[in-house]
């Protein structure tokens, strides 16, 4: 039952990503209210229910195909479970041990640390033996490297015999050093993140798209050269959760310009959505700086500035 509420929650708040909270607790509250949602968790979640209760392991050596990319991926350096064979061997459980040793037949200094327990396999939830080496079935759950700490802390023995480690650090029995190319990796894994949290910091609330209307260059008013004008087609979206109201655009930088907004207001543009819409901007010839001006438009929700997008303005050569 446990399983079951688990893949519920989980599958509940994975799909709100998609759908958003607020319709999750719809359905929770009222199936009925989105029929369709209400199946999908359902589904879904007894999809999971049954990979949780019964599938279980079969999952990660079958279905998974992260065992698969990591052997493609695996090298000499890289860090994974490892045995520490060198350590470890030769393996022998304490009865035996004993027994080789009453005999004759072995000292005490030809065994290794591992006594054979064999906690590290009963532990796996894959069910295999970590000291056979790296195998496609290991998901690196640790599960096998606590049980083996455990058993070595009441022998007396150091920790670190089943260990996060590279082949050729247990090889060599050196300790692990970061090679140069995962020095690299972290490197642009830092200019990333960095780029991420730029990009996050710098998100505008609004993005307005201006853009001249297909097909149109410049044109003179009627009867009048000493101005141009240009018309834009614009979309406004609205990328916060919520409405932006008494919204405004304005030109910024003109002595005698003139905008013309068509719609001349926007009241409302909804959480999430978007406002479409044209402009017929003129300018005097005066105010133009060759063939391409540029310019740049105000957005102003409540009379608080929110964007400035920018484009061209043309003219003749
Ligand atoms: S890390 Fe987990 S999956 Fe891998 S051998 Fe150890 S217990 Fe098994
Ligand atoms: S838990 Fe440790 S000591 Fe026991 S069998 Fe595994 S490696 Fe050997």
């Amino acid at each position: 039952f446990i399983f079951l509420v688990l893949a519920f929650f989980f599958i509940s708040l994975l799909l709100s990503l998609v759908v958003g909270i607020e319709e999750i607790f719809k359905v929770w509250s009222n199936p009925f209210s989105n029929t369709s949602l209400f199946i999908a968790i359902t589904a879904i979640s007894l999809i999971f229910y049954f990979i949780f209760a019964f599938f279980r392991e079969q999952v990660c050596t079958n279905v998974c195909p992260y065992g698969r990319m990591q052997s493609v991926l695996l090298v000499d350096d890289s860090i994974v479970v490892h045995y520490d064979f060198l350590r470890g061997e030769k393996r022998a459980s304490i009865k035996d041990r004993n027994k080789l040793i009453k005999t004759g037949e072995a000292t005490e200094d030809e065994f290794g640390d591992c006594i054979d327990c064999g906690q590290c396999v009963a532990v796996c939830p894959t069910g295999i033996d970590i000291r056979n080496g790296t195998q496609l079935e290991c998901i690196n759950c640790t599960a096998c490297m606590d049980a083996c700490d455990d058993v070595m802390v009441k022998m007396h023995k150091p920790t670190g015999l089943i260990r996060y480690s590279s082949e050729k650090s247990i090889k060599e029995g050196v300790p692990f050093k970061l090679p140069g190319r995962a020095k690299a990796y972290i490197g642009v894994l830092f200019v990333i993140l960095a780029l991420f949290v730029y990009m996050a910091s710098n998100r505008v609330a609004v993005e307005g798209i201006i853009l001249r209307t297909p097909g149109m260059t410049y044109q003179y008013p009627q009867g009048d050269s000493t101005h141009i004008l240009n018309v834009y087609n614009y979309k406004l979206i609205n990328k916060t959760n919520t409405d932006l109201k008494n919204v405004e655009i304005k030109l910024k930088g003109f002595k005698d310009a003139d905008l013309k907004v068509i719609p001349e207001k926007i009241d409302v543009i909804p959480e999430f959505g978007r406002a479409t819409g044209s402009m017929i901007l003129t300018i005097p010839v005066s105010e133009m700086k060759g063939y391409k001006t540029p310019v740049q438009f105000e957005i102003y929700s409540e009379g608080k500035l929110v964007h400035s997008p920018k484009t061209n303005f043309l003219g003749p050569h």
